[in-house]
Formats: C-alpha cells, sequence, structure tokens
C-alpha cells in the first residue's frame, strides 16, 4: 500500500515524501481513509507509530477540500492532547505536513502568557490544537470561537477522558457544535474510557492495529530488583558503563525528579528535570537540550510519558513504576520509534511488586527480570582521598562514602533478580541516603 492509495491530494503526498515515509504505517492505512468518510473514529494503535499523519493528514485534506466554509477566522479542527509538549509536537506536524496547503494551525497551552494567543487567534486558524484548560481561559475571554469546529480529535484519548480531564472536556464540548466528526487516538484503552469513548462517538468504525495495550515489539524489555536507597548509584552503573548517550528516566514526583538530576550532576551525568513545576520556558530548554546531546539524561514526570517524539531515543528507564500500569506503556513507548529498536529498563524496588505485576496483567506477559549487575555506591559528595572507593580492578566492587576501605571490598550488596523476583539484597547501606 503506498500513500497515492489513500486517497490523499498531490500536496499531502508531496509533504509526505519531503519526510522521507516510502509507505503508510498501518494505522495510517486504517485511519486515513476512515478519516477521510468522515465518520467518527475509536483509534487504538501504539506509540510511535505514526498515529499523528493518522489523523492531520485527512483532516488537513478534508478542511482544504472545503474552502468554500473557511471564510471566517473560527477554527474548523480542534486537537486537544493532555500536555503542552504534545500540543506543540502535533501543531508542529500538521504545519509540516500541510506546508503545501493554505491552511493555517497554531497551537495554545498553558504556562504561557496568554496575549500572543489571544492576538494569533484573532487573525484566525484553520486547525487549532490545545490543552484543555487554557483553551476554556481563551473561550470564557471570547478570544475563541469554537462553533464552527467540523473534528474534534482527542490524542491520548484515556489521558483526556479519564478523572483529571473529564469536566474540562465536557465543558469545552458544549461550546462546539453537535454535529461533527469525532476521532479518539490512543495507545491504551481501560474498560472504563472505552465505554466513555464509545457514549461520545457516533456509530465510531474502530480501528486496533496492535492488540489492546501492547508495547511496541521492538522495545526490548527488562526489570533489575534493586533496594530503593540503591537505585540511584545502579542507574549511575547503567548510564557509565552502557556508555549511554541518551536516557530518559522516569520519576513518580516532581521532587524526586529534581533530586535524581542533581544527583546524576554529581556522579558527572549532564541531566536536565521535565516536569509541570517548571516554566514552560524550562521544559522547551531541557528537552532541547536532551534532542541535542547536549545533556545526556532527561529526568521527568508522567507529563513526558505522552507523546515526545524523540527521534531514535535508546534507553528509556523507570526509576520508578507508575502506579497507573498503562502509563508504563506510554512512558516505554518513548523509545522504539519509527521502527527503531530501544531498550526499556526498570529499576524495581521490593514495594513496587505489586505495581510491577499489575504492569505485567495490561501487557499480557512477564517482563524479564535480569540479574542485577555489581555496581559501586559512590557518593557525590566531595570524600576525603582515604574514604575514595577503590580505584582501578574495583570496577565490580562497591565502595561506600564512609570508611570503607579498599581492601573491604564487600560483594554483600549485589542484589540479584532470579526472576523470582526476590531482592536478595544482604548489605547495609552505610552511605549517605538520598
Ligand atoms: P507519532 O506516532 O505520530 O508520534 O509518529 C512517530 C514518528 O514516526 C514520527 O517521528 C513521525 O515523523 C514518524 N512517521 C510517521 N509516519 C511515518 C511513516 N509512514 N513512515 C515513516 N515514519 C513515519
Amino acid at each position: 500500500m503506498s500513500f497515492s492509495e489513500l486517497g490523499l491530494s498531490p500536496e499531502l503526498l508531496r509533504a509526505v515524501a519531503d519526510k522521507g515515509y516510502d509507505m503508510p504505517s498501518p494505522i495510517q492505512v486504517q485511519a486515513v481513509p476512515a478519516v477521510l468518510s468522515g465518520r467518527d473514529v475509536l483509534a487504538g494503535a501504539q506509540t510511535g507509530t505514526g498515529k499523528t499523519a493518522g489523523f492531520i493528514l485527512p483532516i488537513l485534506q478534508r478542511l482544504n477540500a472545503d474552502a468554500a466554509h473557511a471564510a471566517g477566522h473560527a477554527p474548523r479542527a480542534l486537537v486537544l492532547t493532555p500536555t503542552r509538549e504534545l500540543a506543540a509536537q502535533v501543531a508542529d506536524s500538521s504545519r509540516s505536513y500541510g506546508k503545501y496547503l493554505r491552511l493555517r494551525t497554531y497551537q495554545v497551552f498553558g504556562g504561557v502568557s496568554i496575549n500572543p494567543q489571544i492576538s494569533a487567534l484573532r487573525s484566525g486558524c484553520d486547525i487549532l490544537v490545545a490543552t484543555p484548560g487554557r483553551l476554556l481561559d481563551l473561550a470564557q475571554q471570547r478570544a475563541v470561537d469554537l462553533s464552527k469546529v467540523q473534528v474534534l480529535v482527542l490524542d491520548e484519548a484515556d489521558r483526556m477522558l479519564d478523572m483529571g480531564f473529564i469536566p474540562d472536556i465536557r465543558r469545552i464540548i458544549k461550546l462546539l457544535p453537535q454535529q461533527r466528526q469525532n476521532l479518539l487516538f490512543s495507545a491504551t484503552y481501560s474498560d472504563d474510557i472505552r465505554g466513555l469513548a464509545e457514549r461520545l462517538l457516533h456509530d465510531p468504525l474502530s480501528i486496533q492495529v496492535a492488540p489492546r495495550n501492547a508495547p511496541i515489539e521492538l522495545v526490548e524489555q527488562r526489570a533489575y530488583r534493586v533496594q530503593k536507597e540503591q537505585k540511584r548509584h545502579l542507574l549511575v552503573h547503567l548510564i557509565q558503563d552502557g556508555q549511554w548517550r541518551q536516557v530518559l528516566i522516569f520519576t513518580r514526583t516532581k521532587h524526586g525528579a529534581n533530586r535524581l538530576t542533581q544527583q546524576l550532576e554529581g556522579a558527572g551525568i549532564r541531566a536536565a528535570a521535565i516536569h509541570g513545576n517548571k516554566s514552560q520556558a524550562a521544559r522547551v530548554k531541557a528537552l532541547e537540550m536532551f534532542k541535542q546531546g547536549q545533556v545526556t539524561a532527561l529526568v521527568a514526570t508522567e507529563v513526558a510519558a505522552r507523546g515526545l517524539d524523540i527521534k531514535e531515543l535508546p534507553h528509556v528507564v523507570n526509576y520508578e513504576l507508575p502506579n497507573v500500569p498503562e502509563d508504563y506503556v506510554h512512558r516505554i513507548g518513548r523509545t522504539g520509534r519509527a521502527g527503531a529498536g530501544g531498550e526499556a529498563v526498570s529499576l524495581v524496588s521490593s514495594d513496587e511488586s505489586s505495581l510491577l505485576r499489575d504492569i505485567e496483567r495490561v501487557l499480557r506477559r512477564p517482563i524479564p527480570t535480569v540479574p542485577t549487575p555489581v555496581f559501586k555506591i559512590v557518593e557525590s559528595a566531595p570524600q576525603p582521598a582515604s574514604h575514595r572507593p577503590p580505584q582501578g580492578g574495583a570496577r565490580h566492587a562497591q565502595g561506600n562514602s564512609r570508611g570503607h576501605k579498599g581492601s573491604d571490598r564487600r560483594d554483600s550488596r549485589r542484589v540479584s533478580g532470579s526472576g523470582s523476583g526476590g531482592s536478595r539484597s544482604a548489605g547495609q547501606q552505610r552511605g549517605r541516603q538520598h
């Protein structure tokens, strides 16, 4: 199947060719004709498989064909995303796929000044990509007219329809015309969300290009059993020993992300944090530095799990397992994108065993637990020379910040995951706790 067989216009085919795509991905093969037909769509596709083009290409085509209705300034397609980064990314994709058409795409999200957004909306756009909160602010200020929206897309629909977002989504839907096309795209759907989604859709076409909730096959997954307070040392070992150049690390809390970033920096690994407490400028900067290889490690909370497309990202680490098992699929979906391989490593402490089981239930397969390598405990604070961990042949030894002499090597803190999942760490952590 080629792009031209999908019924796309020459302008869109040219833009796709410019991107270097040889053929449509499976979700595109199914979604493009479905969206072109005007029907509502409920699509489940793995992350990184090209679902953005799956809905944006046919939307561009439909809006372009319907140029007669473009007389006003009001958006005719609305794409809602859960995060600012994803909104910016989808809008970029839309501009690049639509570069040979005279359609305008604009994005709005919180964390940045609202006034430039008000001015830009005044000059009009055809496709508006938005996060819900800022869109409602703009609607309240009458800066955006949503009454001309013909197509509504919920990207990462499961997140958009969960408890946090659903009140905003309901309010936004009230501002839209009743007659419209609804498109729901996500890698994962829980049963509750699927029920809700189906009530929102009218006679939907259901598209599922991969087994439900399956992570992308190209991602090699493994888990290490490790004591909570030793995770950072194992992480430093994995990065340094494996000579990782680019790793995205997920923590559960913003505070935890900041702390780990400092600890990695202390160990000589260049790192930046990205989470909801950072200003939008700081988030953009951290992501850019990471994409350009200026930092090795990007430490993120769930905010970065959705949708971010980082070219050929080789490593993802779950420093802490997510509380919501489906989030695991999104996190590891940051690697293995667009056909490239990748690896996803989870550091699992004993209190996270039940979270691991929940994830494996969603995946419908176990995540291999592999033996934990021997790693050094190296405190980042400067230490007197006599207290430094052994050098040279000590690569597999564990040092300790307090009085742990070179001759007193202990492998007792080797943590071994045998598949049974039990941590056999016997050593005592005498060093500073993080
Ligand atoms: P998405 O799932 O939409 O975030 O897309 C993931 C990545 O796949 C992006 O880098 C796209 O540029 C790329 N991509 C999308 N469609 C294709 C295609 N048909 N062939 C090759 N790469 C693609």
